[in-house]
Formats: structure tokens, C-alpha cells, sequence
């Protein structure tokens, strides 16, 4: 008797547990287990015969409920890692942030994760109160409560088709708003990045902020400056790839959280051309990522740095350098800046420096060269980002059509269409190649 009251008062302190959740049979969520993929249906099955709790949590379920189809699947469980891994053939814990466990199941990889408990006291966080380790196994109730939004704390069971809903979340989903569980700046203390999570998945699904989630972002989005840099990159690579990185940025301001958390982008977004040609490089993204398109980063960021190194190619020019060398020195610089900044890889490096050294090149149409550059392996990136700068207005259109109509040419028609060289006699201009002329003098990049 006793013991049954202090453990009521116990469980009401705990806000992870102390209320039952709700179990939302098919009729009310309308995600039948079809539509689940394969691989996770059987690798919850797998762990249920087994005697184990296992379901598809996250954004897998708030995707399928929302009516959109999930990108990746995870499933969260009672089972530890060697537990899981020791069901599966083909499987191995992998740690991150946290163990979690790759299960392979045909073509699919799922991810699975064992419940984990909530913050308390002695969890390790740095001095401004980022949690930097949350590794300790717990309840399912306590799983849903370290998760962020209500609508991405939902357990489906595969076999039952009831969605578990500790949070409301599908009450949330339906009524399209994001809403945090728990306090929302003790949330953003925890982890700053979640306010970048609050933007993305918002923009994704069409979600209302919630007022109280979104108020603080703006006086607490300094708290991003203190997370590692390989995880800011990494959520802003989610973002800019999301498919909807125009209203993602839209949103960014909004809150007032481009300041800060890119740097870069608040750079770019004042400068009248740059800004445009910005928006212009995301909507194409946007349409590449719905088309089921490849995207790179390093043509990505090539756009989001490329009006910086105008102005810096620009500034080198008046002072009176050489063309060419002044664009290299130009973008030496500004990616000896902003790649620390942004936790930029030396290979996506690699790729920015292909999309902007072509871009000179574009200005000869005479001669041998615009052949040699047809020939380049990265000319389709290379006249991509033309037609943008093209369409900002940076350049005139009439550049960007020539080299549209020179692709789709036949080889007479081509001949045709070079551009008689204005240029001094053969002699001199060969003698002063690498120097004086834009665009013959920049050496091919195809070794790199
Ligand atoms: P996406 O559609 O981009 O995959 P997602 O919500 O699935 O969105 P993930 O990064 O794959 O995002 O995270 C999976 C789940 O893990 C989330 O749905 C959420 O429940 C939880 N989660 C992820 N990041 C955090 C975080 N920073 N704080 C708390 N919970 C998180
Ligand atoms: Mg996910």
C-alpha cells in the first residue's frame, strides 16, 4: 500500500512516465503496414519473435503519417546492441554519437537503437549545458521523452499497427504544428541544434511553430557557436538537401537564425546580386533533390561563396593584379576562411575550385578552346553555374545561351559560331598566355 502511493508520487515527479501513452489504433493514424518498408517490418518482426519490444520511431512514422515517404527508416528496441546484432546476419554496431546498430535486409539499412533513458543530474554537458554524452539504456517512455519534437517521439508496431503517442504527437501532426517535449530552452540548452531542427522539419511538413518553441531561437541561437563544426556541417548539409531549402532559408530569417549559424549566408544575403543568385542556386537545388537528383556540396557551396570571391577577384583586379592568378589568389582566400568556418573537406575544396576555375574559361570562344572545354569532365557543373550567373544578371544572358546552343550544335554549325579572336597578333598573345589572357592561361583541372 505504501509502496504502491510513494511510487505514484515517484512517477508523478518523472515526467517521462508519468502518464500512460496513448495507443492509436490504424483508423486514426491510416498508416497500414504496408506502406512500412520491408526491411523495417522484418527487423521488427525479427526482434519481437525474439521476445523484444521493436518499432519504427521517428521520422519514419511522422513521414508516413503525414503521407510522405520515409527516406530512411529506424527502429528503436529493448534489445541491447550485441543483443540485436547477435539476431541478424548481416549486422554491426556502429558508434557515433551513440551504439546503434546497422541491420542490413536486401537492399536496406535500417538503423536500430536501443531505448535510451532521459537527462538527470549526471549526465555530462559542457559549461553552457550541451549534453556530450547520452548513452544510458532506459524505458520506451523515457526514450520518447530525450526526443525533440512531440511528432518525432511515435512508436509504430509494424504487427499491431498502433502507433504508441506518449507526447500527442499525432494530435500535433494533424493539427500541422511542431511542438517541443518539454521545456523548449532547456531543450535548445541540451542541444543547440535543435533549433535548426525546429526550421527544417517545420519547412519539410508544413508545421506551425509552436510560440513557446519558437520564441527563444532568436536570443538563444548563439548557442550554436559552441557545437563541434563536423555537426553543424552536417545538419546544414540536411537542410540545404532537404528539397525545400528555399523556404528553409525563408524561415532562417525570419527567426532570425541565418546570423551566426552561416556565416556565410549572411554575407551573401546582403549584397543585392548575390542574394538573388543564392535563392537561384537553392530553388534548382530544390528541383534536383524532388527530381530524385544527384546534388553535390561542392557545387552548392561554390554558389553560396562565389559572390565572395568576386568581390575578392574584383578588389585584386582594381589593385591592379593579373586576372587569372588574382582569381586563384581570390579563391585560396575565401575558402581559407569560410572552410574552417564551415567544416568544408578538403575534397569538397577540391570540387568548389573545379566550378569556379571553369568559369573564365567560358569567356574564350574562339579557336581550339571551347572544344577543349566541352571535353572538361566537370563542364556540365562548370555551365550550370554559368546559366545561374547568367540568370542572377551577373553575366549577360547572351553568354550563357551561346554556350547552350554551342553544346547542341553540330560540328559545322560549331565552326560557325566561334567568335572571330579580336585579339593582338598570334605571337604576342602566346608569349603572354598565362597572364594577360582571361580565360586561355587557366590550366585544365581534370587532374584533380
Ligand atoms: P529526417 O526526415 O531528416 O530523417 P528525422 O526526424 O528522422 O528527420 P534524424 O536526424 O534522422 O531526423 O533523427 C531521427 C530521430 O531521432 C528524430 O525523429 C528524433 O526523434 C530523434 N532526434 C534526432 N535528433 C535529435 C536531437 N537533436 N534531439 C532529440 N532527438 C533527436
Ligand atoms: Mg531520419
Amino acid at each position: 500500500m505504501i509502496r504502491k502511493f510513494l511510487h505514484r508520487v515517484f512517477r508523478r515527479g518523472d515526467p517521462s512516465s508519468s502518464h500512460a501513452p496513448a495507443v492509436i489504433p490504424l483508423a486514426r493514424h491510416g498508416v497500414s503496414r504496408q506502406r512500412v518498408s520491408a526491411g523495417a517490418r522484418r527487423t521488427c518482426e525479427v526482434l519481437q519473435q525474439a521476445g523484444h519490444k521493436a518499432y519504427v520511431v521517428g521520422g519514419a512514422v511522422r513521414d508516413l503519417i503525414a503521407g510522405i515517404e520515409p527516406k530512411d527508416y529506424d527502429v528503436a528496441t529493448d534489445a541491447t546492441p550485441e543483443q540485436v546484432r547477435a539476431l541478424f546476419r548481416r549486422a554491426r554496431i556502429i558508434g557515433r554519437r551513440f551504439q546503434i546498430v546497422h541491420v542490413m535486409q536486401g537492399g536496406e539499412t535500417l538503423e536500430v537503437s536501443t531505448f535510451r533513458a532521459a537527462h538527470n543530474e549526471s549526465t555530462l554537458k559542457d559549461e553552457h549545458g550541451r549534453v556530450l554524452r547520452d548513452n544510458v539504456f532506459g524505458s520506451i517512455a523515457e526514450d520518447a521523452a530525450r526526443r525533440d519534437f512531440t511528432v518525432n517521439a511515435l512508436y509504430y508496431d509494424p504487427t499491431s499497427e498502433t502507433v504508441i503517442d506518449y507526447h500527442h504527437g499525432v494530435a500535433d501532426l494533424k493539427q500541422k504544428t511542431l511542438r517541443m517535449i518539454g521545456e523548449p530552452r532547456a531543450r535548445y540548452r541540451e542541444d543547440p541544434v535543435r533549433m535548426l531542427r525546429a526550421i527544417r522539419l517545420s519547412a519539410k511538413l508544413g508545421l506551425v511553430l509552436d510560440p513557446a518553441l519558437r520564441a527563444p531561437i532568436r536570443e538563444m541561437a548563439a548557442l550554436m557557436e559552441n557545437v563541434p563544426a563536423a555537426r553543424m556541417f552536417d545538419e546544414m548539409m540536411k537542410l540545404l538537401f532537404s528539397g525545400h531549402a528555399v523556404e528553409c532559408v525563408k524561415r532562417l530569417r525570419e527567426d532570425g537564425l541565418h546570423h551566426g549559424l552561416l556565416p556565410l549566408l549572411d554575407v551573401i544575403l546582403e549584397q543585392p546580386l548575390g542574394e538573388r543568385f543564392v535563392m537561384l542556386a537553392l530553388a534548382s537545388t530544390d528541383a534536383r533533390v524532388s527530381a530524385g537528383k544527384s546534388v553535390s556540396p561542392g557545387y552548392l557551396f561554390a554558389t553560396l561563396l562565389w559572390h565572395e570571391v568576386l568581390a575578392n577577384w574584383e578588389a585584386r583586379k582594381a589593385r591592379g593584379e593579373t586576372s587569372i592568378p588574382a582569381l586563384y589568389e581570390a579563391m585560396d582566400e575565401v575558402l581559407e576562411v569560410q572552410s574552417e568556418k564551415l567544416a568544408i573537406t578538403r575534397r569538397i575544396v577540391g570540387d568548389i575550385k573545379d566550378v569556379w576555375s571553369l568559369q573564365p574559361r567560358f569567356e574564350k570562344r574562339a579557336g581550339k578552346t571551347p572544344y577543349r572545354l566541352l571535353e572538361q569532365p566537370r563542364f556540365r557543373a562548370g555551365y550550370d553555374f554559368l546559366e545561374l550567373r547568367a540568370e542572377s544578371g551577373e553575366i549577360p544572358a547572351e553568354m550563357a545561351d551561346w554556350w547552350r546552343d554551342f553544346q547542341n550544335a553540330d560540328p559545322d554549325e560549331r565552326e560557325s559560331m566561334l567568335v572571330p579572336d579580336t585579339g593582338g597578333p598570334k605571337k604576342r598573345r602566346r608569349r603572354s598566355r598565362a597572364k594577360k589572357t582571361p580565360g586561355e592561361g587557366v590550366p585544365d583541372i581534370a587532374e584533380g
